[in-house]
């Protein structure tokens, strides 16, 4: 017996046609979500610490 296996996004039943999402909409949303994370490039991350340091009137 196979548990039955539930789409990553919303937990619902997964459908044959849209495995491992319940549907298009959820596969679509994860795949968007993938994709802006692959084109988020390392090292492009703005330094927080500049915001923190501003006002600080040292
Ligand atoms: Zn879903």
């Amino acid at each position: 017996m196979i548990p039955q296996a539930t789409c990553p996004l919303c937990a619902k039943p997964t459908a044959a046609d849209h495995a491992p999402f319940c549907s298009r909409g959820c596969r679509d949303r994860d795949l968007l979500a993938w994709l802006s994370e692959d084109y988020r490039l390392p090292g492009r991350d703005p330094a927080p610490d500049r915001l923190d340091s501003a006002g600080d009137g040292d």
